[in-house]
């Protein structure tokens, strides 16, 4: 039996957007016979918290949403992801890297370059410009990338189908010693075996690098299903600025759940429970919808 997940950042409750986008993993998962897990993505040292991620808990348990195994927090993975990092590291597949955000802006505003795919800057230097970089970096530690052999890779996902995306050498650690959510991501699917990635389309871009990772650590492809994003009334991704977006700010449970399903194509349903009875994932619209919903 495979297994679906959502796998929430716990730094601050989950809006409208969030949770249909959790309702979605849901019907995906249970329409196809999978296990659902809950995966708290608390890897962000400075913005995670656990009162936050008991709050998400309570909100996914709240629509109705329930799950097949105690979630797994990253934090407590720490262990899993330095073997990791030490096994890529023997294969001489690991390097510092010293450059800012803004060395990375400025080096992708060259031509023939594309913003916010890493150049390459420090994959080649030599031992001793890596000594000249680190005393020059000093507090700013440096960070960590995967040397990646492939400048592209091609996934299947249910809705844009085969997509093909960049593969740079991406970071595995930050500075400030947290690991990258590309790195802990995959080895946490592939450990829990995953093999239905359901999540917003804002993240259809990490899909390639996720997959390339995935095989090179050996663990099968899952399948891919980006849904559409809420998009609030300017037309950008729903935001908390865009007023009482959260479970606990919408007023009445039931009466979110009920817009919950109009949004998936279900003006009738009053629970997800019910909505699972017809679900089929490939029916879904592929319109992003607006919130407020008319
Ligand atoms: N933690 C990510 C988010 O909240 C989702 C990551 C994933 O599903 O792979 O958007
Ligand atoms: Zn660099």
């Amino acid at each position: 039996m495979g297994a679906g997940r959502y796998a929430p950042s716990p730094s601050g409750d989950l809006h409208f957007g969030n949770l249909r986008t959790a309702a979605l993993a849901w019907l995906c998962a249970r329409s196809t016979g999978r296990k659902f897990l809950l995966r708290v993505e608390d890897i962000d040292s400075e913005r995670s918290t656990e009162e936050s991620a008991t709050r998400q808990l309570e909100d996914l348990q709240a629509i109705g949403l329930d799950w097949d195994e105690e979630p797994v927090r990253q934090s407590e993975r720490q262990r899993k992801y330095k073997e990791v990092l030490a096994e890529l590291e023997q294969r001489g597949l690991i390097y510092e890297c010293y450059c800012s955000r803004k060395d990375i802006r400025e080096a992708t505003r060259a031509p023939h370059a594309t913003p916010g795919i890493y150049p390459g800057t420090c994959r080649d230097l030599t031992e001793e410009q890596r000594e000249e970089r680190r005393a020059a970096v000093g507090e700013r530690a440096a960070s960590l990338r995967i040397r990646s052999d492939a400048s592209s890779f091609t996934v299947h996902d249910l809705y844009a189908g085969k997509f093909t995306g960049v593969v740079d050498d991406f970071v595995i650690q930050r500075g400030n010693g947290d690991f990258a959510y590309n790195f802990v991501a995959v080895i946490d699917d592939g450990d829990a075996g995953v093999d239905q990635v359901v999540r917003g389309d804002d993240l259809l871009s990490s899909a390639p690098r996720q997959a390339w990772f995935t095989q090179l650590l050996g663990y099968p492809q899952p399948e891919y299903v980006h849904v559409p994003l809420v998009l609030g009334p300017e037309g950008k991704r729903l935001s908390k600025r865009d007023g009482a977006v959260t479970l606990r700010e919408m007023g009445p449970v039931d009466e979110t759940v009920r817009q919950l399903c109009v949004s998936m194509g279900y003006p009738g349903a009053t629970s997800l429970a019910e909505v699972l009875r017809s679900f089929d994932a490939a029916e879904l619209s592929r319109q992003p919808v607006t919130w407020p919903l008319a």
